[in-house]
């Protein structure tokens, strides 16, 4: 990775233009825009255009088809996402960066390594959007991923056929951009992705938004409300605190969304090392 004043310039400028656009487009909250602009600048002035292409195709089709599903709820505009969802979503993606960019050049993990862990984070991140957001618009109810009663779609931990095929398209169509990045990102990259590492990167991506399911059907916090009645994955409700049904407390979505990030990551690792990279 070459890091200089410049490239940091350019991460800037850019990660500035698109959360401006999308602010403007109220995909992002002010808070989501000053998330959006701190992700990305990390991404597109440490990693370039190789790691900052996959990042901009999450970003794009996931915030299309949050418009998609609210297009028919008229009024319900308040939707743009704000700094938690931004770093729940992203955060990890900018991490891996942040560990590529200090790590030496010399060995291994080299920074191609890095790179497709870091797809994997993001195609997580596109697998788990896609499929709440499409899920949610097609399927009418969806079955919890612990004990297989119906929720309604949308619920956390919920999943449903429509929701696990988006989730599985998301991920591919991230590692994909990757895959297509390379004849512009050759010099960070070294040699183009290979299919045993594209098919390890989805998977991980994919096995990442099942990941997320888990934890939202068994320890995400849910809430009732003391007034409505109705169930709520915010603390608050009606404007009152609403009361802890199941789950964790401080464990809301956002932190289901990271652990995910992470677990992601992780597996997408252990793919590459088991079944990638015969000769690591
Ligand atoms: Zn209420």
């Amino acid at each position: 990775m070459s890091v200089s004043p410049l490239s940091m310039a350019i991460g800037v400028a850019s990660s500035v233009v698109v959360c401006v656009i999308a602010w403007r487009l109220r995909a992002l909250s002010v808070s989501g825009c000053a998330a959006g602009v701190a992700v990305g600048t990390i991404i597109m002035g440490m990693g370039g255009v190789a790691f900052a292409a996959p990042l901009v195709v999450f970003f794009v089709t996931s915030s299309a088809w949050s418009r998609w599903r609210r297009a028919d709820r008229g009024a319900d505009r308040g939707q743009a996402r704000d700094a938690s969802q931004v770093i729940a979503n992203g955060g990890v993606a900018a991490l891996i960066v942040l560990v590529a960019a200090a790590m030496p050049p010399e060995g291994r993990p080299t920074t191609r390594d890095w790179f497709l862990i870091y797809v994997g984070a993001l195609a997580f991140a596109n697998a788990d959007t896609w499929a709440t957001e499409v899920g949610s618009k097609l399927s009418r109810s969806a079955r919890l991923i612990t004990d297989w009663s119906k929720v309604g779609s949308g619920t956390s931990g919920g999943i449903s056929l429509v929701g696990t095929l988006a989730a599985l398209m998301g991920s591919a169509i991230v590692v994909l951009s990757a895959y297509a990045v390379w004849p512009i990102a050759a010099t960070t990259l070294q040699w183009r992705m290979d299919l045993a590492e594209g098919l390890a990167v989805t998977w991980a991506g994919f096995m990442g938004s099942l990941a997320d399911s888990l934890l939202g059907a068994a320890i995400q916090a849910q809430y009732g409300c003391s007034k409505c009645g109705r169930r709520c994955e915010e603390p608050e409700h009606c404007g009152m605190p609403a009361r802890l049904v199941r789950g964790v407390r401080w464990f809301g979505n956002g932190a289901v969304n990271f652990a995910a990030s992470i677990a992601a990551a992780a597996f997408a690792w252990y793919l590459l090392r088991a079944f990638a990279w015969p000769a690591y």
